[in-house]
């Protein structure tokens, strides 16, 4: 049977991994219902008439005219701006890959996840910013969430979801970056090109820095609290180098349950698409006498501060995750920009939280998405002010 399918965030590092395995796939295997953009038209044109996407969105509307020009001889719909978004997220998709990098996918995501499709969740700050409203959306639709991110993929498959009393721990993977061994000293002056050099993985600009500064696997531990419903005391880190095994799950017994493969983000992606059944993907064999050693450390929170402000963020509840994820966002912005330096970002980020910290409303969790929204822009205009002021 046909699986249709919608992603949000198609010109993107997961979005271009995501079409590529449609393109492989037998003839009549996927259907592309929707696809968006933030400005990159020139993509988002090429591939909504490569795949015969039925409706596209482009985030910016500046964008439209220009896109609506492009595709003016093909039968597809032109929808822009956050509202085009929504109404894009809101057709009807078996899948709908939730690709958009930060906050700004949580309101599409949101949609998809009212309309019932099955949600491959790629973007991880919906969950770190709305973890409560977002799962509760979840529930309430009767919604099948997909995890994309490739540790809580790896813990998805390995997790005995119908005995979770027999779970100890959740044990995510990280690959420790490009900064792994890098002296504090060092870290203050390292630059935007030697951060976005990950040693292993290929991704998206943002989730790059994230990774440098070891925030992804903050940004990654509250999201697999949400996913999995476990406490910050039943989850931990290890830095793994290799990315061989992409996570675990301690049982009560002391087995330890690891999925492992080549890091390439099409296995989680195609495990998504064809879930739960699979589906032959062209990512590399593991050949374990080529791999040879795999080693474990654990995190240096002195010199990634951003992991510990994480657990924090996580243990803190209330807004203190959507702060945290807000001012990091603004943060690796004024990085990739050359305003801040490196260590500035995890500074930042300390200090938004701070911030919101002494006021009385930061233990409680924000009530629904436009709360979520409304503590999201004050956290950013709070990240804005301390950055000015460095
Ligand atoms: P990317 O920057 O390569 O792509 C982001 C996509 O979102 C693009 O299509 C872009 O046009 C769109 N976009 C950006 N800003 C937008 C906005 N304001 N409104 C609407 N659309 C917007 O990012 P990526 O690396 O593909 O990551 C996407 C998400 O997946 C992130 O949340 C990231 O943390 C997560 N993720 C990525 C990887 C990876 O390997 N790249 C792995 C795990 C999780
Ligand atoms: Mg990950």
């Amino acid at each position: 049977m046909t699986r249709s399918i919608t992603i949000l965030g198609s010109t993107g590092s997961i979005g271009v991994n995501t079409l590529d395995l449609l393109g492989r796939a037998a003839v009549g295997a996927f259907k592309v219902v929707g696809l968006s953009a933030n400005r990159n038209v020139d993509l988002l044109a090429q591939q909504a008439i490569e795949f015969k996407a039925e409706v596209v969105a482009i985030a910016d509307p500046a964008c439209e005219a220009d896109l609506r020009e492009k595709l003016a001889s093909h039968s597809v719909q032109v929808l822009s701006g956050s509202e085009g978004l929504v109404e894009l997220a809101r057709h009807t998709a078996d899948i709908t890959m939730a690709a958009i990098v930060g906050a700004a996918g949580l309101e599409p995501t949101l949609a998809a996840v009212g309309q019932g499709n099955t949600v491959a969740l790629a973007n991880k700050e919906c969950l770190v910013c709305a973890g409560e409203t977002f799962m509760d959306a979840v529930s309430r639709h009767g919604t099948t969430l997909l995890p994309v991110d490739s540790e809580h993929n790896a813990i998805f498959q390995v997790l005995d979801k119908d005995r979770p009393e027999g779970v100890r721990r959740l044990i995510l993977t990280a690959s420790g970056g490009p900064f792994r061994e890098t002296p504090l000293s060092v870290l203050k002056t390292v630059s935007r090109e030697d951060a976005l050099a990950h040693p292993v993985w290929s991704m998206g600009a943002k989730i790059s820095i994230d990774s440098a500064t070891l925030m992804n696997k903050g940004l990654e531990l509250i999201e697999a609290a949400w996913l999995f419903g476990r406490p910050s005391s039943e989850i931990d880190i290890v830095v793994h180098p290799q990315s061989i095994i992409h996570s675990m799950v301690e049982y009560l017994d002391g087995s330890v349950l690891a999925q492992m493969g080549s890091p390439d983000m099409r296995t989680p992606i195609g495990y998504a698409l064809a879930w739960p059944e699979r589906m032959e993907t062209p990512v590399e064999q593991l050949n374990f006498a080529k791999v040879g050693q795999m080693t474990f450390f654990d995190p240096d929170l002195d010199r990634f501060p951003a992991l510990r402000l994480a657990r924090d963020a996580l243990e803190a509840g209330g807004q203190a995750a959507c702060v945290l994820n807000a001012a990091n966002e603004v943060a690796v912005e004024a990085f990739l920009q050359g305003r801040i330096g490196f260590l500035d970002i995890a500074h930042t980020c300390e200090r938004a939280m701070d911030t919101f910290a002494s006021q009385s409303d930061f233990g409680a969790a924000p009530e629904d998405m436009q709360a979520v929204i409304h503590t999201d822009r004050r956290a950013r205009d709070t990240a804005h002010g301390h950055i000015v002021n460095l």
